[in-house]
């Protein structure tokens, strides 16, 4: 028979959202087991783009290891976003006002490297049993938790006897499904390819993302993410419904744009392909989901958690993490044998939807907005001749009232009339 151990708490994958979760269960004292399915250093398909989102999360679980990702040379930090509009035009947006100085908010550095930061963190945290190269496949409720079955390369693992199980599996999370309830709902899901490129031309020194609009994209973009050396991160996302409606092969597509498209052709005319095209999906929170049951709770992408707007999903699973990892230990403090029962589990819901429901709902609206070129355009052509405007957008990334303005009607007549838009 296999072995059977015990633990109060059972993560379920070391991605970003696993491992931050680990991290601060360590933080609060209570053992848990971090169960991986494949073998670290793992690649995940990704913009790679860290908002200033990632790392403010980051500083506040550990400072060291944030200070150990800035450093890592095979990143990029990243001072701003340029917009390209379906027009062609473009919009520079800086993150700050003192662009270049001090440390950059952003850093783009490919997952393949930031997660093994925080997994390795993991790995040394105290309390915290690491388990790589084994795959959670089934659930049993009990009257005292769950026991979980695994399975590995080469056969069955060790059972899991737990009280609470923290579901940070990802897009493709088993548990989501079975246990959660949670489905892909094509119009609030969304599918991305991303690939590496060397040699690629012009791309910003102050590293930049660019979100290109691509008349024929929308609601989706192109991206070009640089990284050092001429190296880019290069890939599109758009919403499941729309790929489906419209027949779209996503890797012929972006293949085709690189070589095509006007604004891309130049750049990547020598640039060479590394590696191949990657594909996988984005669950987007435009829609409101149920995070938590009986004795468990659901984190970043296996939540749905992903902006429906921008794609940006490492800082969501990172502060869902903690959420749950604090509402886990809260518990658990109690003492009782009903740890996480459904009632007191729907706490983390209000948490989460209480530091992400705004932002998320804000970007849900901006995503309906996006399939309008016209907008874009016009938007782009008005903050170029207004650097009231101009400023007001960058504020919107570190200032959510800002954002909130968004979704007034009065907003679009201020941007129409070049009226009061804050300097
Ligand atoms: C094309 C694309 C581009 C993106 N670009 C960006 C971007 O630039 N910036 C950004 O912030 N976000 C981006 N995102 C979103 C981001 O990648 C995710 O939101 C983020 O990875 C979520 O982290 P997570 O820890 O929830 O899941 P993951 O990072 O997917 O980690 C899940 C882990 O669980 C493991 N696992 C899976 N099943 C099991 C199992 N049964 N048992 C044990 N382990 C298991 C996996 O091996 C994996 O290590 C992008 C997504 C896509 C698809």
């Amino acid at each position: 028979m296999a072995n059977v151990l015990h633990t109060e708490v059972c993560v379920l994958g070391g991605g970003p959202g696993g491992s931050t979760t680990a991290l601060q269960l360590a933080k609060r004292g209570i053992p848990a087991i971090l169960l991986e399915k494949s073998t670290f250093p793992r690649d995940k398909v990704c913009g790679d783009a860290l908002s200033g989102k990632v790392m403010r999360t980051l500083e506040r679980l550990d400072p060291e290891l944030c200070a150990e990702v800035k450093r890592d040379a095979r990143g990029m930090p990243s001072w701003g976003v340029t917009f390209v509009a379906p027009s062609g035009r473009s919009l520079r947006v800086p993150f700050s006002r003192e662009t270049g100085l001090g440390e950059a908010p952003g850093v783009i550095l490919p997952r393949l490297h930031f997660d093994e930061h925080l997994f390795r963190r993991a790995c040394t945290a105290t309390g915290i049993l690491v388990i790589q190269g084994t795959t959670a496949k089934t659930f049993t409720r009990t009257a005292n938790g769950w026991t979980i079955g695994t399975t590995t390369a080469t056969g069955s693992g060790a059972s899991i006897s737990c009280r609470i199980i923290i579901d940070a599996s990802g897009a493709n999370s088993g548990f989501a499904r079975q246990v959660g309830g949670l489905h892909l709902e094509p119009r609030h899901h969304a599918a991305g390819v991303r690939a590496y490129y060397s040699g690629v031309k012009g791309l910003d020194p102050q590293g930049f993302i660019e979100l290109l609009f691509l008349k024929d994209l929308l609601p989706g973009y192109l991206w070009v993410f640089p990284l050092p050396d001429g190296r880019a991160n290069v890939g599109l996302g758009l919403r499941s419904d729309v790929v489906k409606r419209r027949h779209v092969d996503l890797k012929a597509l972006l293949i085709r744009l690189l070589a095509e498209h006007p604004q891309l052709k130049d750049r990547f005319a020598g640039a060479t392909l590394e590696g191949g095209v990657q594909g996988m999906g984005l669950p987007l929170a435009s829609k409101r989901r149920r995070l938590s049951g009986d004795g468990y709770f659901l984190v970043g992408d296996a939540g749905h958690l992903i902006d429906p707007f921008t794609g940006e999903g490492i800082s969501h699973a990172m502060i869902s993490g903690v959420h749950a990892a604090d509402v886990a230990a809260d518990l658990l403090a109690r003492g009782t044998g009903d740890a996480g029962d459904a009632g007191d589990a729907k706490q983390y819901d209000a948490r989460v939807w209480r530091r992400l429901g705004q932002e998320l709902a804000i970007s849900t609206r901006l995503q309906q907005l996006a399939n309008q070129a016209w907008l874009f355009d016009f938007v782009v052509d008005r903050a170029n001749s207004n650097p009231a405007l101009a400023d007001t957008i960058s504020s919107m990334f570190t200032d959510l009232d800002l954002r909130e303005r968004l979704k007034k009607p009065g907003f679009y007549w201020d941007l129409v009339t070049g009226n009061k838009l804050k300097a």
